[in-house]
């Protein structure tokens, strides 16, 4: 069978935020389509783009797959409505989890619906910090860099991730 490695974000800032995560995960390794390889650890991390919500809980997980990339996605939005999630009021705003594809294999992916390497991984420091637990030397296919490269090129201000101390 064709497997592929992808990483995951995995965030939540609404309720019990780290048992969204958790609960997340476990539906996502539920059906035998993916395994889940690594996780990083557990960062408290502050709002960005609409930074009027709570902070955020964010991790990011290694799975292996034989998913392609769009059943992946499919398969990432019903664990997300089955753990409750509604349409967001506002684009960013809360949510009980939230599940992005950040990279698969060294695919490079444009579709209407998913875009791979995920769009803005390289400008955020709540991927980049929990990508770099797992893989610092993972290379995003199209700048040609590794995880542990653009989160050192990433500016100081704002964009703050703490580590949230807590059993796995
Ligand atoms: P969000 O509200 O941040 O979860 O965005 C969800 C929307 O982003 C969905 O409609 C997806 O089709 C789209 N999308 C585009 N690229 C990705 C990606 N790499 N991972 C997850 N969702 C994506």
């Amino acid at each position: 069978m064709d497997t592929h490695i992808a990483y995951i974000s995995v965030g939540s800032n609404l309720g019990d935020k780290l048992g969204y995560c958790r609960r997340g995960v476990e539906a996502l390794a539920a059906d035998g389509r993916v395994r889940i390889l690594a996780q990083s650890r557990v960062y408290r991390t502050e709002p960005v783009d609409y930074t009027d919500q709570d902070w955020f809980i964010n991790r990011v997980i290694k799975i292996e797959t034989d998913l392609g990339p769009l059943p992946l996605l499919a398969r990432l939005q019903a664990v997300q409505q089955a753990l409750g999630r509604t349409a967001p009021a506002v684009r960013f705003g809360p949510r009980v989890l939230d599940l992005d594809i950040l990279l698969y294999d060294r695919l490079v992916f444009e579709d209407p619906r998913l875009s791979i390497p995920h769009p803005r991984m390289h400008a955020r420091r709540f991927v980049l910090t929990p990508l770099c637990d797992i893989d610092p030397d993972v290379v995003h296919p199209i700048l040609g860099k590794a995880a542990r490269t653009l989160l050192l090129e990433l500016g100081g201000e704002g964009q703050e991730v703490v580590e949230y101390r807590c059993s796995g």
